[in-house]
């Protein structure tokens, strides 16, 4: 069984926030697997590179880590800086999700994702971490919420639409990231059939953080495994 708590869900799903959070209170990392597709895009659009058709060439030249920062999360280097807001455009949004139906992106991924979790446990969040990155993750929670919520919770976060965008164009941008990120032929977005399915519709922030803690913690105790420090 793998030390990973998996946190998978759509785009806007609130699994961030959520995991950030659920990681934060069980003072165990948090790692953010969509920033490394994001990266993945930037740094092809910085290097003038097709992102419809990346090569492994190119992928081995990025240098990717997690670093520990100050409040105990992991943030994510590339080339050895920080991107900061440069990850959380709509550009490098739909750069992420166009890189992510590539096979040799994700199998490129795969490894640094593999490799940054260790003995220790961890949660996890992206699209496919409890079906194909670890499918004996310790406990799977998949997050959804109605299109309508998730836009709204999009166009409440700050950088990632254009000012003045409308709830109808995010909802757009919502659906057509969902549209590609379900039906690509690599690890398509999908609830694991182990998966705990959790609709936050509805919920506060902190509902959805007591109700997902409280759902991991049943599990772990289930399952016998201590969270170490
Ligand atoms: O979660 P976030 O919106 O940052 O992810 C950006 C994109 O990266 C997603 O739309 C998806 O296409 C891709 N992704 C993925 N698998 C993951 C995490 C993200 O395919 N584990």
């Amino acid at each position: 069984m793998s030390y990973c708590i998996a946190i998978d869900g759509p785009a806007a799903s609130g699994k961030s926030t959520i995991a950030r959070r659920v990681a934060e209170k069980l003072n165990i990392a948090y790692i953010n697997t969509g920033s490394l597709y994001r990266a993945v895009a930037l740094a092809a659009n910085r290097a003038g590179r097709d992102l419809a058709s990346l090569d492994r060439g190119f992928l081995d030249t990025l240098k990717l880590e997690y670093v520990k920062s100050g409040s105990g999360s992991y943030e994510l280097k590339l080339n050895g800086e920080f991107p900061g807001a440069a990850l959380r455009t709509a550009e490098v949004a739909a750069g992420a999700s166009c890189v992510a139906t590539q096979p040799v992106v994700r199998d490129y991924l795969l490894g640094v994702q593999r490799g940054f979790a260790g003995g220790q446990l961890v949660v996890m969040e992206g699209r496919d971490i409890g079906t194909v990155i670890f499918p004996d993750a310790v406990v799977k929670i998949f997050l959804t919420a109605s299109p309508e919520e998730r836009a709204r919770r999009r166009l409440a976060q700050d950088g990632e639409m254009p000012d003045g965008a409308t709830l109808a164009e995010v909802a757009r941008e919502i659906a057509a990231r969902d549209k590609q990120d379900s039906e690509r032929a690599v690890a398509p977005l999908k609830p694991a059939p182990d998966a705990i399915l959790v609709d936050t519709t509805g919920f506060s922030l902190d509902q959805a953080v007591e109700t997902i803690t409280g759902l991991i913690a049943r599990k772990l105790q289930e399952s016998g495994t201590c969270i170490t420090k």
